[in-house]
């Protein structure tokens, strides 16, 4: 691994530190020229935000946020905002880094950004949730923009949240500016299929990768780790396709039945509750018991370093669609690798989101606003046409699913960073 230009390495236990050994495979497979290699390891801008926040109770909480641009070779940042307790800058900049390779893949005119928020938000109380929102949007201000930065949700935000910061953004300049997020709610300029899109594209990319092995949704048996927006939907979805999930899990456990989950108890589950503590309609089994069960379709949709050299060696499923970001350490991909599983790697599998992100964008600058038909049918042609650029690619240079997405994605934005030059 090369150290980044200020001499230092990030910790091997960070996400960058995968985010950068996999650009490393990659770029040596693209024969990357060294110089052009050093650029695309460094994000171009961090921005650390330390800020107040009037708490319930009358006092001062002190928080930590971050917002990072990756590279903007290709058009203007793209990526979402966390909040988690376990956000740091080395994750908030290899998530970065992954939003500017899965714009890339599936051709989007966007560079790669991402944000957080050191924060457990289930502590919070809605006020003092809005409050953070605001304050933490008004710090990043400076860099976020229509033309610039878009932020759009991820884990532990959502169409609320971006209603704030884009209300935020708006108060600031004294006129609505709508393009400044993604995922908002539809009433105020959000795109019909956005919620919905990511974990459509799941769906969309594990029926592709399904055809590879003459199979269709509906033979199949499928596991998803994580309930949130991107897993709940890519299971709904997969289940009305005729797929039987036989396992779920989120935060507080798993939950599963080899005969086949009812989803329509799930969902009638989750409209009244925050998770699925508590759902009995399934067999209590852990975290490490839903990665391992018996299923076709692993599509670990939660966080980062799921799969790794402990538990992928007792993964069964032979297709793994990778629904989070950084689900898997390059330790597990070897392992998996070996054991024949397929991989849809995240950058191509989670793209749906950031696409119908762009739809919403492009919608917003122009105010003019598409049917939900003309959305999925949209987002289903460019998640189709990518995976079978990424299939090509693989064949190509003889490579893995993930090298392949990854010089796939690399290729274009060096290509985009040539035309350009290096100004000045
Ligand atoms: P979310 O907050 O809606 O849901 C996260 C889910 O994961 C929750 O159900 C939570 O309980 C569960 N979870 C957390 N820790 C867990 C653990 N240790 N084991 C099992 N479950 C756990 O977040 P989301 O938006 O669905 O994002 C999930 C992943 O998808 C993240 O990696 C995110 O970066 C990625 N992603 C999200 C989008 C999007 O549009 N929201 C787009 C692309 C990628």
């Amino acid at each position: 691994m090369k150290p980044l230009a200020d001499g230092t390495l990030p910790p091997e236990s960070s996400a960058y530190w995968v985010a950068l050994q996999q650009f490393e495979e990659a770029a040596a497979v693209l024969k990357l020229d060294e110089g052009m290699a050093d650029f695309l390891r460094h994000p171009k801008r961090e921005l650390t935000v330390n800020f107040p926040v009037t708490m319930d109770n009358r006092s001062v909480k002190m928080f930590t946020g971050y917002r990072v641009h990756h590279n903007t070779v290709r058009g203007p940042t793209k990526g979402g905002i966390r909040y988690h307790p376990n956000v740091d800058l080395n994750e908030v900049r290899a998530l970065a880094m992954w939003m500017t390779w899965k714009c890339a893949v599936v051709n989007i005119p966007y560079g790669g950004a991402k944000g957080g928020v050191i924060v457990d938000p289930n502590q919070l109380s809605e006020d003092e949730l809005r409050k953070l929102t605001r304050r933490y949007a008004t710090e990043i201000t400076i860099i976020i923009g229509p033309e610039g930065d878009i932020p759009a949700p991820d884990v532990n935000t959502n169409p609320q949240t971006m209603a704030w910061i884009m209300d935020t953004f708006s108060m600031h300049k004294g006129y609505s500016v709508p393009a400044v997020v993604t995922g908002k709610p539809i009433q105020i300029g959000g795109s019909l299929g956005r919620f919905e899109a990511t974990g459509r594209g799941v769906m969309f990319c594990v029926r592709e990768a399904l055809k590879l092995k003459g199979k269709r949704l509906e033979e199949v048996t499928v596991a998803v780790q994580g309930f949130g927006n991107v897993g709940s939907t890519a299971a709904y979805l997969m289940a009305e396709q005729g797929a039987k999930i036989v396992a779920i899990s989120d935060i507080s456990g798993g939950y599963a039945n080899a005969k086949g989950l009812d989803m329509a108890a799930v969902k009638a589950w989750m409209a009244g509750h925050k998770t699925l503590e508590g759902f009995s309609g399934g067999e209590r089994i852990s975290q490490a018991d839903l990665l391992g069960c018996h299923c076709d379709v692993l599509a670990p949709c939660a966080l980062e370093n799921q799969l790794t050299a402990q538990t992928a060696p007792h993964v069964q499923a032979w297709l793994v669609a990778e629904g989070a970001n950084g689900p898997t350490t390059p330790e597990a991909d070897k392992i998996l690798e070996d054991k024949g599983v397929i991989i849809v790697p995240d950058i191509l599998c989670n793209a749906g989101g950031v696409t119908v992100s762009y739809f919403e964008w492009v919608q917003g600058l122009q105010s003019f606003f598409w049917t939900e038909q003309e959305i999925n049918s949209r987002l289903e042609r460019i998640m189709t046409e990518a995976f079978g650029a990424v299939m090509a690619q693989a064949e190509k240079y003889q490579v893995g699913r993930r090298v392949a997405a990854q010089t796939l994605a690399i290729s274009r934005v060096a290509e985009a960073a040539t035309l350009r030059g290096i100004y000045p």
